[in-house]
């Protein structure tokens, strides 16, 4: 299938973006790296009538810090980040998370912009931002407002972008120094969508879990944050009944659709040992 038929736009300025987006209403929809929305216009299933192109935008590519955040522009490629020895040291999850996603050709392409912005229940990058407290800078025509990533997702494909607004950037406090990390993925072969995935975020003191934050992705139609999980492991040394314990509490909270990836149980099972490998491996890793 090729696309339907769309007019191209490509603004310089955010402000510019905005306008169109706002001008054009429902029938424009803004394109990053194309690498979710052209899929689904090839399908039919996204039949836009204005593309606006956030390529040539000035100001939304790139990451800084500032301060105890790192804040990405929109138009960051997932590569870009693989590629930054800054993420390296002061976000190694990041680049854990970006390397599970799909193959080099949609890294190079694919945004973190698009990545959370799109309210695909399979991207990767939604429940690491909520188990890292990320927030999102979204801006349209009455101005700019940041919104907590854990308050961003409301069902699949929906999200909290109002109509015209744009997502410029993703701002991430910086984890603890020493913290433990990790991104356990299960997938039926390289470059598809998790089956289930479980992002873990912690730190330790004396052999025990002192903070801890656990997000799942594919296993409900929005992210999740496994607040009771989570809090199941603090103060333990994460032995075996408590990593059940937490593994439980996670299921609990899971929804995932019976697709081709298998049926509800199989999926909130895997989801559990997920959840359990990450708490392990984070754990192993933490200083
Ligand atoms: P686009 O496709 O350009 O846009 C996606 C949606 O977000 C569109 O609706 C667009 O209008 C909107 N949008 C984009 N940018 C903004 C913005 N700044 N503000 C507001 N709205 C915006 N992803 C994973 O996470 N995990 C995977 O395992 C995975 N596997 C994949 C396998 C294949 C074969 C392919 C083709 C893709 C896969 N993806 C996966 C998706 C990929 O990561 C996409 O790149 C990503 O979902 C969307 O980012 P994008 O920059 O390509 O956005």
């Amino acid at each position: 299938m090729i696309p339907g038929p769309f007019n191209y736009h490509r603004p310089a300025t955010v402000a510019d973006a905005v306008k169109l987006l706002a001008t054009l209403g429902d029938d424009a929809r803004p394109l990053a790296g194309g690498h979710s929305l052209v899929p689904m216009m090839k399908l039919r299933l996204a039949t836009p009538e204005h593309l606006v192109d956030l390529h040539g935008v000035d100001g939304l590519k790139g990451f800084r810090r500032d301060g105890s955040q790192i804040v990405i522009g929109a138009m960051t490629t997932q590569h870009e980040l693989l590629a930054s020895d800054e993420i390296a040291k002061s976000l190694p999850i990041l680049q854990e998370t970006a390397l599970l996603i799909a193959d080099p050709q949609v890294r190079y392409r694919g945004t973190i912009g698009g990545n959370v912005a799109n309210g695909d229940p399979g991207n990767d990058m939604p429940a690491l931002m909520m188990t890292l407290d990320a927030s999102y800078r979204l801006e349209g025509a009455s101005g700019a407002r940041d919104i907590a990533a854990s308050e961003f997702y409301q069902g699949a494909y929906f999200t909290a972008l109002e109509p015209g607004e744009l997502l410029t950037s993703v701002s991430i406090p910086v984890p603890a120094a020493g913290h433990g990390y990790a991104y356990e993925k299960l997938k039926r072969k390289v470059g598809d969508y998790a089956t289930a995935a479980a992002a873990v975020v912690l730190t330790m003191s004396g052999g025990k879990v002192a903070s801890c934050s656990i997000g799942l992705t594919n296993l409900h139609e929005t992210p999740l944050l496994a607040a009771e999980a989570a809090q199941a492991v603090i103060g333990t040394s994460l032995d075996a009944a408590t990593l059940k314990k937490a593994a439980t509490a996670a299921e609990a909270i899971m929804s995932p659709a019976a697709d081709a990836r298998g049926p509800v149980e199989y999926r909130k099972h895997v989801g559990g040992i997920m959840v359990m490998r990450a708490l392990l491996r984070a754990a192993a890793r933490a200083s």
